[in-house]
């Protein structure tokens, strides 16, 4: 199978090639093109996963497919953005059609549910690397940065952390547990659902925004220091989930959401008035502490006594 019927067989007869709300072009053309209703902004961005680095080589193909959008997807839903448009570019060490069909019909699972049209890319052989960009758009002046953080306003997440961190022995083949636990939690490191309907609802209410990938620590210190204020988590007040418990333990399960990442789940600040009405559309909602004045970010444990951080965050340089 040659790149352009590979292209057309795979990628461009997918449902989610067939256009979508903005797409004026689609692939096909040198460029694809997208339309923006005025007073919007396109809210863009980049990610690539390497195999070995960021997946394990073998990884199953469908799970690779629907993780790979997902993650870029997560940035979106952090800035509070549509999502309108992604686009893939491949690089694959040969072109083996079983592998080509189950990682065309992830992506394809991903994007329908984060709504997303597949609309460009490129098709390169190499050692297996997935770069996705994703486009979304914004009303002018709406997106959730990370630097609007105020002093008094709550620090919350937006769900349980640590699963996708905690489920990499699993991935990785190390260890076994009961099938339920596993598929808790295989399922959070495959298949995070980004949180788009909720980045949505948080424009006009949070006040600086982001999604954990690096681990709660690392990215609240993004926060920390983009909007230079300190902000102190209550580790008691961290949402777990009763599987990554049982599987890791309470204390291994703290360590892994708070350096662990791969959560993609926001984070936020919030004025402490807004809560009661964001809670009621969004249970899942927590608050895990606050924005003091100062910088870094400070960890208490379970007595109001402050702790020493554990090192966090995964950095590849
Ligand atoms: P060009 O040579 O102009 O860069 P290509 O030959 O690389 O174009 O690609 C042809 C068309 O197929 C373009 O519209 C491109 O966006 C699209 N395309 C290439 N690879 C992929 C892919 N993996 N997924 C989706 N679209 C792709
Ligand atoms: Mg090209």
């Amino acid at each position: 199978m040659g790149e352009f019927e590979l292209i057309r067989h795979y990628f461009a007869a997918a449902p989610c090639a067939q256009g979508g709300d903005g797409v004026v072009r689609s692939i096909g053309d040198d460029c694809a093109l997208l339309a923006l209703p005025a007073g919007e902004q396109l809210a863009v961005s980049t990610d690539t996963l390497v195999a070995g680095v960021h997946f394990p080589e073998a990884s199953d193909a469908f799970l690779l497919g629907q993780r790979a959008l997902a993650v870029s997807a997560s940035d979106l839903a952090a800035m509070g953005a549509t999502p309108q448009a992604f686009t893939l570019a491949l690089t694959l060490p040969s072109a083996s059609e079983t592998w080509l069909a189950e990682f065309a019909r992830g992506l394809q699972s991903m994007a329908q549910s984060c709504s997303l049209a597949l609309v460009g890319g490129d098709t390169t052989r190499g050692p297996l690397s997935l770069t996705l960009t994703v486009f979304g758009r914004v009303p002018v002046g709406k997106a959730l940065l990370r630097s609007g953080a105020q002093v008094g306003d709550l620090l919350c997440v937006g769900g349980e952390l640590g699963d996708a961190a905690g489920a990499l022995p699993l991935v990785l083949g190390q260890r076994e547990t009961t099938p339920e636990i596993s598929a808790a939690l295989l399922a959070r490191y495959w298949s995070p659902q980004p949180q788009l309907a909720l980045g949505q609802a948080l424009r006009g209410r949070a006040s600086a925004a982001l999604d954990i990938s690096d681990g709660l620590l690392a990215d609240c210190g993004h926060i920390a220091r983009a909007s230079q204020v300190a902000l102190q988590i209550e580790l008691a007040r961290i949402p777990l989930s009763a599987a990554l418990r049982a599987f890791a333990g309470e204390e291994q399960a703290r360590l892994c959401a708070l350096g662990g990442g791969d959560d993609y789940r926001l984070a936020f600040t919030l004025q402490p008035d807004l809560l009661a009405q964001l809670q009621a559309d969004w249970p899942e909602v927590r608050v895990i502490g606050r924005v003091l004045a100062g910088s870094g970010v400070q960890l208490l444990d379970a007595a109001g006594q402050p702790i020493e951080p554990p090192r966090g965050g995964y950095q590849h340089f």
